[in-house]
């Protein structure tokens, strides 16, 4: 059973420091934390902490529904600097709970095209 969304929240805080996940800023009172679902929910991504990431709702709102990848590449065109470490840990980390959990069919092959965009990049590129 998972925990409800802002204690997802809070644990996601924990694993990964209090930052947006897409333009590195502080997230606190000035820039408000909001929930960024890795894999967006329209292409099947579960409400699961796996698939949550803290971003601020500027990052979160112009992302849209757009993929992991195309919308990191985004990121950095803009200048920003995306934590791209992240988001590795976090996809693995989601594919191991669905191994475990079952289910998420639509979510599942999405989510491996993800991370085989994201391994073909460079190492270097954080
Ligand atoms: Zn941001």
């Amino acid at each position: 059973m998972q925990p409800g969304r802002s204690q997802r929240l809070t644990a996601a805080h924990a694993r990964d420091g209090a930052s947006c996940v897409w333009c590195a800023r502080p997230l606190d009172t000035r820039v408000p934390a909001t929930t960024d679902h890795v894999i967006p929910k329209v292409k099947g991504g579960p409400s699961w902490l796996e698939n949550e990431v803290a971003a601020c709702r500027r990052c979160n709102g112009e992302r849209g529904h757009r993929g992991v990848v195309d919308w990191l590449e985004e990121c950095e065109r803009r200048g920003w600097s995306p934590d791209v470490d992240r988001l590795v840990r976090v996809l693995d980390a989601l594919a191991a709970a669905i191994d475990v959990r079952g289910g998420q069919r639509r979510a599942r092959p999405h989510l491996d095209a993800q991370r085989r965009r994201l391994a073909k990049r460079s190492p270097s590129a954080a």
